[in-house]
């Protein structure tokens, strides 16, 4: 799926955080020390290199909803900016901690000037966020932020399954049609 909505290309792919060759920015679904881990974590510091980690040791611990920035070392990008996503079920209230990633995020890249940036669906994997209660949360969070974004032209989602594909597809679709 690809859209403009107010001035600002959305688009959705499946696809491997730690491979977007065409963005400026990637976000990482962080751990509050800033070191690797499995997952989106685990992808873009291997490919990052030890220099992410040691980047990312003068911020931590960070805390729940919290959004960092450093730069993208190895990886095919200007910076990684690091949020700490909720677990689900532990760290309350759990929306509003998901809605604040993506706000926080945006006013990062939006800081230094990104023009383009890419998410993993940060907080459903093994921090358990269910995706159909995520969904709805993302949208409105970027549709609420796009208006007064300045730098970011490009926004993209990308999803590591085709059925999580599918599942953000079919909602925005939907939501948007009714907007
Ligand atoms: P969290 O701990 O925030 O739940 P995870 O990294 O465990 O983060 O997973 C978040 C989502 O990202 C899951 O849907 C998972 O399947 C997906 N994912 C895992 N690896 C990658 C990757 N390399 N690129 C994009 N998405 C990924």
């Amino acid at each position: 799926m690809k859209r403009t909505l107010e001035g600002v290309v959305v688009d959705t792919i499946q696809g491997d955080i730690a491979n977007q060759t065409d963005m400026d920015a990637v976000v990482n679904a962080a751990n509050a020390e800033l070191r690797t881990g499995g997952g989106v974590a685990g992808a873009l510091y291997k490919m990052a290199g030890p220099d992410l980690a040691e980047a990312g040791k003068r911020f931590a611990p960070i805390s729940p909803g919290k959004a960092v920035i450093t730069p993208a070392f190895k990886l095919p990008n200007d910076y990684v900016i690091h949020c700490l996503d909720p677990v689900y079920g532990r760290d309350k209230p759990e929306g509003e901690l998901l809605q604040r990633c993506y706000v926080e995020a945006l006013k990062q890249a939006e800081e230094k000037e990104v023009e383009s940036i890419a998410f993993p669906s940060i907080s459903t994997g093994a921090f358990g966020y269910p995706l159909k209660e995520a969904i709805p949360i993302v949208l409105n969070t970027v549709l609420n932020e796009i208006t007064g974004l300045k730098h970011v032209k490009h926004i993209r989602f990308v999803l590591f399954s085709k059925s999580d594909l599918k599942a953000y597809e079919s909602y925005w679709n939907k939501a948007l049609k009714e907007r």
